[in-house]
C-alpha cells in the first residue's frame, strides 16, 4: 500500500512483507560516490578494478592498489565490499599486459583467464587488496570475473584465501558456470550474476550491438532462466547470490528476480531510489508468482508485459 511504499523511500531494501534484500551499488572509484546517498545501502556489490589499471604503461604499483582500495573500503566502515579482480582482455585493452589482438575478444584471453599466463597480476592485486582489509573495518569480500568452470573457480578461492582474503566468490557471467553453480558454490563462498555478459554469451548477441538489443533484454527467459538455477543452488547451500549486472537496475524486474531467489541486487547508485520503492510494493510470494510469469512468457517483451500487466 502507499504508506509501506512511502516509508520504503529510506533505509534497507525489503519486500513489502519484510523478506530482506540487500541493495549495493557499483562503482569504479571512490569518486562515483561523491554525494551520493547511501541510506540503505549495504555496501559496494561490484568495485570494478580496472579504472586504476587504464591508460598507463606499467601495472599500478602494490602501494598505490593498496591506496585505492583503502579509500573505497573507508567508506564503508560497517558494510561490505565486494571487490572485482581486474576484468582486462582485448575488448579492455591494458598495453602493458601485452595482450595478442584476437578475432574475437569476447571469447578470447580476457578476466581471469589473463591469470593462466600472468598471474602476478592477480596475485599482486589479491595481496593489495588484502593489506587494505587489513586495515579496514569494512568486510571485503573478492570475486574474479569471466569464470567458466569450478575448476577455475577452485583455484581462484585458493588463491585468494592465501592472502588472507576469508570471502571469495566468482562472478558468473559464461552459461557453463550457471549450469554449474551448485558445483562452483562447493568451491565459493557466493556468486555475483553478471548480466551483462551473461546475456551476450546465453543469446549469442554481443553487448554492444544496439541491433541485437531485443535479444539482449534482460527480461529473456533463457537469462532469468540461468539466474533462477544459480540462486536456487544458492538456496540449496545457503550462499549468496546476487545480480550485479545492469538487469538488477530496472526496478520491473527487481521483484522478479527476487521470486527467483537473488539476495542481493547491486547496480549505480542512482538506481538504487526505484528499485527499493518497487520491492517494497510486493510480498515475497507475488514476487515468486511474478518470476513464474517471467519465466513463461516467450520472449523478452512478452514476459515484461505478463509482469508490468500483474500490477501493481
Ligand atoms: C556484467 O557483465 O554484467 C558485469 C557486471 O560486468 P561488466 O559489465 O563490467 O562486464
Ligand atoms: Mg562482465
Amino acid at each position: 500500500d502507499e504508506r509501506s511504499r512511502l516509508a520504503a523511500g529510506r533505509g534497507p531494501g525489503r519486500t513489502a512483507d519484510g523478506h530482506s534484500v540487500d541493495l549495493m551499488v557499483n562503482i569504479g572509484s571512490a569518486a562515483d560516490l561523491r554525494g551520493v546517498d547511501l541510506d540503505g545501502v549495504t555496501g559496494v556489490g561490484l568495485f570494478r578494478t580496472e579504472f586504476l589499471f587504464l591508460d598507463r604503461k606499467d601495472a599500478p604499483g602494490l602501494d598505490e592498489q593498496v591506496a585505492a582500495y583503502a579509500e573505497v573500503f573507508s567508506l564503508f566502515p560497517e558494510g561490505t565490499v565486494v571487490v572485482r579482480t581486474l576484468d582486462a582482455g582485448a575488448d579492455k585493452p591494458l598495453p602493458f599486459l601485452g595482450l595478442p589482438e584476437e578475432p574475437n575478444p569476447a571469447l578470447g584471453v580476457r578476466g581471469l583467464r589473463v591469470a593462466r599466463d600472468r598471474p602476478h597480476i592477480l596475485e599482486t592485486q589479491l595481496e593489495a587488496i588484502a593489506r587494505a582489509a587489513e586495515r579496514a573495518t569494512a568486510d571485503v569480500w573478492v570475486m574474479a570475473p569471466m569464470v567458466s568452470t569450478p575448476v577455475e573457480a577452485e583455484d581462484f578461492v585458493a588463491r585468494a584465501r592465501a592472502y588472507g582474503l576469508h570471502t571469495a566468490g566468482v562472478m558468473v557471467e559464461v552459461p557453463a558456470a550457471a549450469l554449474r553453480a551448485e558445483r562452483l558454490l562447493e568451491v565459493a563462498d557466493f556468486l555475483s550474476i553478471g548480466t551483462n555478459d551473461l546475456s551476450q554469451y546465453t543469446l549469442a548477441a554481443d553487448r554492444q550491438s544496439g541491433a541485437l538489443a531485443d535479444l539482449l533484454d534482460p527480461w529473456q527467459p533463457a537469462l532469468l532462466q540461468l539466474i533462477g538455477a544459480c540462486a536456487a543452488a544458492g538456496g540449496r547451500g545457503g550462499r549468496p547470490v546476487g545480480v550485479c549486472g545492469e538487469a538488477a537496475a530496472d526496478p520491473a524486474l527487481a521483484p522478479v528476480l527476487v521470486g527467483l531467489g537473488v539476495t542481493k541486487l547491486s547496480m549505480s547508485p542512482r538506481s538504487v531510489p526505484a528499485v527499493r520503492a518497487r520491492l517494497a510494493a510486493h510480498e515475497r510470494a507475488e514476487c515468486e508468482e511474478l518470476a513464474r510469469l517471467a519465466l513463461d512468457a516467450a520472449d523478452a517483451a512478452a514476459a515484461r508485459a505478463a509482469v508490468l500487466s500483474a500490477g501493481p
